[in-house]
């Protein structure tokens, strides 16, 4: 199958561009563990070093907040407070769920081109 986006990594920024890419009608496929490095590789008890509202993924309607989704998690996020980095790291599968189709939690191993430019991958699973 061709797809008009591969998006490797779901992390802020990739499921940031997988959320307009799929509201912009292109079609795609996102690989990777949602908000991995969050969720798997930040020492335990860290804070965010960043501010609520400098912490936000994009979402293409521009509602998405950190703020919001802790206040719906019994979390908190407030300026000049620190926030932990549980707050961030749960955030993926709420934020990907509704806005990015098909999130594939396979780890892309290998990349190679195909005919016609495309490219082909191989996934570890
Ligand atoms: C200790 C530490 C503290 C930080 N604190 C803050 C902070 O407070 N505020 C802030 O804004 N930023 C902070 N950052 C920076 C933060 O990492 C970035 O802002 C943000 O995570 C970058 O998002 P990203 O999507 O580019 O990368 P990442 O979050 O790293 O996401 C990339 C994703 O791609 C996945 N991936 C990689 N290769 C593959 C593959 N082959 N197949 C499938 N998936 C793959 C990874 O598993 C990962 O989930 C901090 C970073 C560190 C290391």
């Amino acid at each position: 199958m061709m797809y008009d986006l591969l998006v490797v990594g779901a992390g802020p920024y990739g499921l940031s561009i997988a959320a307009h890419a799929a509201s912009a009608g292109l079609s795609m496929r996102v690989f990777g563990r949602p908000m991995a490095s969050w969720r798997d590789h930040m020492p335990a008890g860290m804070f965010l070093k960043s501010e609520p509202w400098a912490s936000n993924l994009s979402d293409p309607a521009g509602r998405w907040r950190l703020d919001v989704y802790c206040a719906e998690n019994g979390l908190t996020a407030r300026h000049a407070h620190p926030i932990p980095v549980e707050s961030l790291a749960g955030c993926g599968p709420a934020f990907a769920e509704p806005r990015v189709p098909d999130v594939d939690e396979g780890t892309i191993v290998r990349l190679a081109t195909a005919t016609g430019g495309s490219v082909a991958g191989n996934v570890d699973c």
